[in-house]
């Protein structure tokens, strides 16, 4: 599944080389040339995956995932280090740092997709096309179907992404805020109520086999999808 990669990199022509390579294996990029532009970008919008390039001018790499790690916000977008070959403190710092891995320059395209895709999967289930079942209900990204005994569900595109969100995250409880920023990949322009408009069709379209009852409303916080049905509804 595609992933929005915000792209650090200072030098344009790895950084042309990275987005290439990147659109070319159907993510959406968005690029910075330095950690004050990145933080503007990921202010704005939360990407699915971080490129971080280990030396930038004005703060570092590691000092930018440090930032990224310490903001409850910010703190789950996996991170990849791009570091120069045989810099071996680098990776090491870069781990330290926060960084779900790295990546050593001059790098292989192949390479890098499948860290970007190990990554993903471990930390972002929602952007991968690995089915996910809960509480018997059957969610498969590849061929964009909901089912639940023997039933096909009908969902929009915008419930199919926020069950899939929900499903890969269960039982833990997103706020509103988190559920744009994680879901709509903005939490900027987007009013709250659209979550709640959403989870509302999202409800209908699993009423038909009772599994609207999976999605729990916690008063105040947000919305969580219990890993199994409360008897009392
Ligand atoms: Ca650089």
């Amino acid at each position: 599944m595609p992933a929005a990669i915000l792209v650090v990199e200072d030098e344009p022509a790895i950084q042309e080389l990275l987005a290439l390579n990147l659109e070319h294996a159907g993510h959406s990029v968005l690029r910075a040339r330095d950690a004050e532009q990145a933080a503007k970008l990921v202010r704005h919008a939360l990407p699915d995956l971080i490129l971080l390039d280990w030396m930038l001018p004005g703060q570092s790499g590691a000092a930018f995932a440090r930032d990224l790690r310490r903001d409850e916000r910010t703190k789950q977008v996996p991170i990849i280090m791009l570091t120069a070959r045989g810099q071996e403190q680098d990776k090491v710092a870069g781990l330290d740092a926060g960084a779900d891995d790295y990546v050593t320059k001059p790098f292989s395209p192949r390479e890098l997709l499948a860290r970007i895709k190990a990554v993903l999967r471990r930390r972002a289930p929602q952007r991968t096309e690995e089915p996910a079942e809960v509480g018997g209900l059957r969610l498969d990204p590849a061929t964009h179907r909901v089912t639940a005994d023997s039933r096909n569900l009908e969902l929009g595109p915008t419930e199919f992404r926020l069950l899939h969100f929900l499903m890969t995250h269960p039982e833990r409880v997103h706020s509103r805020a988190q559920l744009l920023d994680r879901v709509w990949g903005d939490h900027v322009f987007l009013e709250e109520r659209t979550v709640d408009v959403h989870i509302r069709r999202l409800r209908k379209a699993l009423e038909p086999t009772g599994h609207n009852r999976l999605i729990e409303t916690v008063r105040g916080s947000g919305y969580r999808l219990a890993a199994m049905p409360t008897s009392e509804v």
